[in-house]
């Protein structure tokens, strides 16, 4: 069944509830496609302390249930699924979703960004099963357990921190020396009696029992060129996050990294498509900021139809 809508969003993170509020207070009456993972990264985490107008913090998904009430109030239509296919070359747009196919005379994509993995063979069967992105998701499954965190930026002194609550012993390996995290974030982890540094060392395979559960870390020591074993109960991958972009490769301008190029606020390469947050930011990438962002696509989006209508 195809229907048409003035406008589709993509997206259920800050950006994409915060351009269907908006848009559904001009009228637009939004469908907004939820995509895998509704109400997207900040269901992942716990605290926000830095979102204005919570003093007191509040807990990611309850700020996201929030976010969708009330893009909910003002008439905003939610589907399930993920948009797999898209046309934007001819007016109206048509996206397919799992479920539906959709037709748009504008589109906002707010598809964010998701945890980057290191891509080795068997990471998908053992993701789970002692391998994780998420340490905010998954640490207290790992009650005085070994544990590793691999990445040298922010997120992995955070995550390796955060999980020296539930680990026994937690070790950041990261494959130079230098560190790409923030020197407050650094000496926070140097600081903490239960995390070890491991530098110089790339994981080249994850290691596991006969069931799957993982055991280990094969490990390249990038100065010497020897291999070793390292064995831990849980692996932690905090190297980063990669745009959700795939489906609109080829299809719109992205840049080299595979975030959408925006510009004049939040237009993309193709004349009524806009987008907005982690998906065409990758330096801020903040839950306030994608909401901003959200807000402006809106905004231009409504423009951009009522210049239309002319
Ligand atoms: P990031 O700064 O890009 O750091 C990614 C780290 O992972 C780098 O050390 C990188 O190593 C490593 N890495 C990337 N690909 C790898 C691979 N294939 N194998 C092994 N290592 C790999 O990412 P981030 O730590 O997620 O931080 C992203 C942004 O969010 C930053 O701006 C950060 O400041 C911010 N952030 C802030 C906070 C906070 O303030 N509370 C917390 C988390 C994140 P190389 O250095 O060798 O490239």
């Amino acid at each position: 069944m195809s229907q048409l809508r003035d406008v589709v969003i993509i997206g259920s993170g800050p950006a994409g509830y915060t351009a269907a509020i908006y848009a559904a207070r001009a009228n637009l009456k939004p469908l907004l496609v939820d995509g895998m993972q509704p109400g997207g990264q900040l269901t992942i985490t716990t605290d926000v302390e830095n979102y204005p107008g919570y003093p007191e913090g509040v807990l990611g998904p309850k700020m996201m249930e929030d976010f969708r009430a009330q893009a909910e109030r003002f008439g905003t239509e939610f589907v399930l699924g993920q948009v797999n296919e898209v046309d934007f070359t001819r007016r109206p747009f048509r996206l397919k979703t799992d479920f539906d196919e959709l037709e748009a005379k504008a589109v906002i994509i707010c598809t964010g960004a998701s945890a980057r993995l290191l891509g080795l063979e068997n990471e998908a069967q053992v993701m789970g099963h002692g391998l994780s992105a998420c340490a905010t998701c998954d640490g207290a499954f790992f009650p005085d357990k070994t544990l590793v965190v691999v990445g040298g930026g922010d997120s992995a002194m955070e995550e390796a921190t955060f999980l020296t609550r539930y680990g026994r012993k937690v070790t950041i390996l990261h494959r130079r020396e230098e560190f790409r995290a923030s020197a407050i974030m650094l000496d926070r982890a140097q600081a903490n009696d239960k995390i070890e540094f491991a530098l110089n060392k790339a994981v080249t395979a994850y290691l596991t029992d006969d069931g799957g559960r993982l055991t280990g870390a094969r490990v390249l020591d990038t100065v010497t060129n020897e291999e070793s074993d390292f064995p831990c109960d849980g692996l932690f991958l905090a190297i980063g996050h990669v745009p959700n972009s795939r489906v609109f490769q080829g299809v719109i301008d992205l840049d080299e990294d595979g975030y959408i190029l925006v510009h004049e606020g939040t237009r993309t390469s193709v004349d009524g498509i806009f987008a907005a947050g982690d998906i065409a930011d990758k330096k801020y990438r903040q839950a306030v900021t994608a909401a901003g962002m959200g807000c402006m696509a809106a905004i231009d989006c409504e423009r951009w139809l009522e210049d239309q209508a002319h």
